[in-house]
């Protein structure tokens, strides 16, 4: 793998922030790595109108977020200077990185919460909790405008190659921001999500009003082997972000008109003889008529209940309390 993978990638992956935590601190920025795979980078001189957080990695086989993230700070770090905000980077589930797999015992997307149920003792939750604390003590300063992008990849092929994942619970105008951000970064779709489902993104709205995202960007690949050329709106609208300059600013157009989408129903695996009329190869936002069933547990059927509902993260092998799929309705 490492002959292919140029330096500051793997860098990224394995955790290494040395190179650039240098860069940022001898221009005066305050640089903190409260955990392996976090750091925190403060605007120190200047008043800081805005703090963002960057996660990739909470799934290890998401890579291409990595890759991107990594020429992104590399470019960062050659100007530091230009950092206009208050920036947190996690790079999530390292030993699952390491080893290329989504997680190494369970999904760490889920144990963003309080109550962990039987997730509690999966060796992830230990990292989990790194990250909250980490995260706890970066947004709990100034009264800035919060942001957290969570980036991911997608394990299947996806009727809109990106999308995101907003909860609900954001406030309007900070809403509004964020679908202006999604049309830069090239998002094809924005699913609004009532409920929390222990994810990193819901966690930092909930506790801390962030406004935020689970973003996810295209497939699964292998480290040093993504297409860049697919990361350039999302990269440059992170840019825009960053440097919150005319020039980027002028550099990140809208290059899509998000399509709203609304959860309709969260399918929830209840027990052993749950069976579902989706599989890990069905298309995110592959369509449902009215009355059509979308999974059968014991005597529970959950079937279609509007003129027609789409299905994400179709996924009938979870472990049993965890969520298999959501069904979503687009918005006029
Ligand atoms: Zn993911």
């Amino acid at each position: 793998m490492a002959a292919l993978v140029s330096a500051q990638v793997l860098a990224l992956a394995q955790a290494d922030f040395s190179g650039i935590a240098a860069r940022f601190a001898s221009v005066g920025f305050s640089v903190r790595q409260p955990a392996r795979g976090i750091l925190q980078i403060g605007a120190s001189q200047r008043a800081a109108p805005m703090q963002l957080l960057l996660s990739v990695g909470v799934h290890g086989d998401e890579t291409g977020p990595i890759e991107m993230l990594a020429h992104l700070l590399d470019e960062l770090a050659a100007a530091p200077q230009r950092l206009a905000l208050d920036l947190m980077v996690v790079v999530g589930n390292l030993d699952a990185i390491a080893q290329g797999r989504r997680f190494i015992d369970a999904d760490m997307n889920r144990m963003f919460r309080a109550e962990r149920g039987d997730l509690a003792t999966a060796g992830e939750a230990t990292r989990a909790d790194q990250i909250m604390q980490a995260t706890e003590e970066f947004f709990a300063g100034a009264p800035a405008e919060k942001w957290h992008l969570d980036l991911h990849t997608a394990i299947r092929p996806s009727r809109y190659p990106t999308f995101a994942i907003v909860p609900d619970l954001i406030a309007d105008a900070g809403k509004q921001a964020l679908f202006r951000w999604m049309a830069q970064a090239g998002i094809g779709a924005i699913v609004l999500n009532p409920t929390s489902a222990g994810t990193y993104s819901s966690w930092t709205a909930t506790r801390f009003g962030t406004v935020g995202s689970t973003v996810e960007l295209g497939r699964i690949g292998t480290l040093g082997q993504n297409d860049m050329a697919l990361f350039a709106a999302p990269k440059a609208a992170l840019q825009a972000l960053l440097y919150r300059d005319a020039a980027s600013v002028a550099a990140a157009p809208a290059v899509s008109t998000p399509q709203v989408f609304r959860v309709a129903q969260e399918i929830i695996k209840q027990s052993d003889t749950f069976s579902m009329s989706f599989d890990r190869d069905t298309q995110n936002f592959t369509t449902l008529p009215r009355g059509a069933v979308i999974a059968t547990d014991g005597a529970t059927v959950y079937k279609v209940e509007h003129a027609e509902e789409a299905v994400i993260f179709p996924n009938p092998n979870v472990r049993i309390g965890q969520r298999a799929g959501l069904m979503v309705v687009r918005q006029e």
